[in-house]
């Protein structure tokens, strides 16, 4: 099985990102057969703020809440 560079179109900002020949094995070998619909930044992005909204910011306020509490 070979590998080529691909040009997809993000579907978040609809820039044209490529997915490359090494990045498509590299999938390949994790057994996912779906192309990345989103191009690297919109994909960070999306992890930054999933992790903002109910990560991070709400066990800090949970912490400084609980430690209040306590004192
Ligand atoms: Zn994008």
């Amino acid at each position: 099985m070979s590998f080529q560079d691909k040009s997809i179109e993000c579907s978040d900002c609809g820039a044209i990102f490529t997915f490359t020949a090494r990045e498509n094995k590299f999938f390949a070998s994790k057994g996912l057969t779906n192309e990345p619909r989103r191009c690297p930044q919109c994909r960070k992005a999306k992890r930054q703020q999933r992790r903002g909204l109910s990560g991070d910011w709400t066990s800090y306020v949970n912490r400084a809440m609980l430690s209040r509490e306590y004192r």
